[in-house]
């Protein structure tokens, strides 16, 4: 090469100084995940988490983590409990945007204070403890400020709604926005602090990221919004140590010692709660629950705002928008006794039901349904006891749910005539088949004369197959009980009868669920409790009233729950989305196959005799002759 030609490239390529900060953004740096890259050079410095970051403990943090890495993803929500650790995933994608990108980023929190409290005990610490980022620091102690953060090639600025930091217009490619559904300001400017964050990132078409992360409040709080309009939304899923199967994992199936329900406060100090799998029905202790989140795995869901749960649905084709939901049953910091007994005092008062959707489940809470309709159930109670049959009653009928783990039982006595009066005597869930044959045959059922009344017909679902031969079994040697199948048809017979091959003499009555549930929920239910033809209960309480210090629950508190666990879809057909138990349900429209099957409406009332009619007690509380 000629001198000449060196000049002239020299003209061309004119050497430069590259500042330290150019040089490592230049740096080949070796491909990491963000996960991966919080594994080599994330310190925590405070907390549970204190100490070098592991992803082992917390395995749903980590997919939300490496999708916001993706070159392709431009938006990330993630909504989770209040201890889940959810803020932690943006840290990490900070920092690693701060090494990786030399990103400008934004923080928007809260307020000033939250803002201020995070840079000083958050971001500057993160960036002294990282090996990776302390590298980037000016040297200056001037650099890392609480509102502004200086490295080498980057600046962290701290805003929060209607700050100058949030309402400036210089684009800035990284934006974080921390738990912005519990915003203490009015949800439209929450709203527009976070339109405006974003809006930041728009010169930035192929290389900017919005990371969202919070606990909500209501459906329509910004993260939660921000969260449904996700072209995907990947909700955590369980797999059970037993079975594998996978589950989202909800309070329903927690389990603990009956006896225990008045006691939520040793259920959580002594972590006496288990969870149960809802398709092999078993148990999940601490361990298991450790290794069912272990081996989980996030699934694509759409939120169904009707029936306030998650559907599956098909995943979407690298989408550049993606949500990510877990709960506080995945983690480690949360123990199942402490879930359980907020679940059980949520029954209780509507403000530990709040606490329970939001900061437990992290769901948007809307509360009044539900709790006004289990109180519309009970409030179909009366005072008798459970066990006294009234006395305009001419018929005693009992219908068997029959489950895996045990049977779910109702026993109403009927009223002759055409508004099919009818009155619970008896809920109950028993765990083995003579326990069924004893409350149905053995135990006695008295009117308040105290003549005894035998239970003349019942029904016993066969369910859904599994249990199905030793239901047969047992309807044929039990004759006023037979089997029941229902099916989810509208065009269908409320039912028909037929005949079992495998088991001679023996029928199955096959009904119509959907006409059936109609005839109960959308009938039945809705009579009032003095009305005729109202489904009355027995007495809530054992002794007819609440007891003083609020401790002893209701004898059909979980009675009323399941009665009201299914909704009716758009198509018209009830579903149970929430998958919440509805055993009593099921025992209660089996009810109403019994009184189409005997007739009750047809049947005609007792007209007094010649003799004086007998004096018939008023149902009082002392109860003691029954
Ligand atoms: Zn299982």
């Amino acid at each position: 090469m000629s001198l000449q030609a060196l000049l002239n490239q020299e003209e061309l390529f004119p050497a430069v100084t590259l500042t330290p900060g150019e040089i490592e953004a230049w740096r080949q740096k070796e491909p990491l995940s963000v996960s991966q890259w919080a594994e080599r050079y994330r310190v925590v410095t405070d907390g549970p988490w204190k100490g070098e970051w592991s992803n082992q403990h917390t395995p749903y943090l980590v997919e939300p983590m490496d999708a916001w890495g993706l070159p392709h993803v431009r938006e990330v929500w993630v909504i989770g409990p209040l201890q889940g650790g959810k803020t932690q995933i943006v840290y990490n994608c900070w920092a690693y945007g701060q090494h990786y990108d030399q990103a400008w980023a934004l923080f928007v929190m809260a307020d000033e204070k939250s803002a201020v409290r995070v840079s000083k005990e958050r971001l500057q610490r993160i960036i002294k403890a990282s090996t990776a980022l302390r590298e980037l620091m000016t040297g200056s102690p001037l650099s890392l400020g609480n509102y502004e953060l200086h490295l080498q090639a980057s600046m962290t600025y701290m805003g929060w709604p209607r700050s100058e930091a949030t309402l400036a217009s210089f684009p800035i490619p990284q934006v974080f926005l921390d738990e912005v559904d519990l915003w203490p300001v009015p949800r439209k400017d929450s709203m527009d602090a976070v339109d405006l964050a974003k809006a930041r990132t728009t010169t930035f078409p192929f290389s900017s990221k919005v990371l969202g992360v919070t606990t909500t409040t209501l459906e329509d709080a910004p993260g939660w919004e921000n969260l449904v309009k996700c072209q995907e939304v990947r909700v955590y899923m369980a797999k059970c140590p037993h079975c594998g199967g996978l589950q989202i994992m909800h309070p329903e199936q927690l389990r603990w010692d009956q006896e225990l329900t008045g006691q939520p406060d040793r259920i959580e100090g002594e972590d006496l709660a288990w969870y149960e799998c809802e398709l092999c029905e078993g148990a999940w202790g601490r361990l298991e629950r450790r290794l069912a989140v272990q081996e989980g795995a996030y699934q694509p869901h759409r939120w169904d705002s009707r029936a306030q749960w998650w559907e599956p649905c098909q995943p979407v084709a690298r989408p550049i928008k993606v949500g990510f939901h877990f709960s506080a049953f995945h983690s480690p910091f949360v123990s199942l006794g402490k879930i359980a007994a907020q679940f059980i005092r949520a029954g209780q008062e509507a403000k530990a039901a709040v606490t329970l959707y939001n900061k437990v489940l992290a769901l948007p809470y809307r509360g009044e349904q539900a709790a006004r309709s289990d109180d519309l159930i009970l409030a179909l109670c009366d005072e008798r006891p459970p066990g006294l049959v009234p006395a305009d009653a001419v018929l005693l009928t009992a219908c068997v749910d029959v489950q895996r783990a045990g049977f779910y039982l109702t026993i109403r006595a009927w009223a002759a005539g055409p508004e099919r009066d009818s009155w619970l005597v008896r809920a109950a869930y028993l765990d083995s088949w003579a326990a069924v044959e004893k409350v149905i045959f053995d135990d006695h059922y008295r009117d308040p004369e105290g003549a005894g009344c035998v239970i003349g017909f019942g029904l016993v679902d066969s369910g859904d197959g599994a249990m199905q031969r030793e239901v047969y079994d047992w309807c044929q040697a039990n004759p006023p009980m037979r089997a029941s199948k229902g099916f989810q048809k509208t065009n269908r017979q409320p039912y028909t009868q037929a005949k079992v091959d495998t088991h001679p003499g023996l029928v199955c009555f096959h009904f119509n669920t959907t006409y059936y549930k109609n005839d109960l929920l959308d009938g039945k239910l809705r009579i009032a409790p003095g009305d005729p033809g109202a489904w009355r209960l027995h007495s809530n309480w054992p002794d007819g009233e609440p007891p003083g210090g609020g401790h002893a629950v209701g004898l059909l508190n979980d009675y009323a729950r399941q009665l009201c666990s299914e909704a009716k879809d758009e198509r018209g057909l009830w579903r149970n989305l929430r998958r919440r138990p509805n055993h009593f349900l099921d025992c209660e429209v089996l009810q109403l196959v019994c009184a189409d099957y005997l007739g009750i409406r047809y049947m005609q009332r007792q007209e007094p005799d010649q003799e004086p009619e007998p004096v018939i007690q008023p149902i009082t509380r002392s109860h003691s002759r029954w």
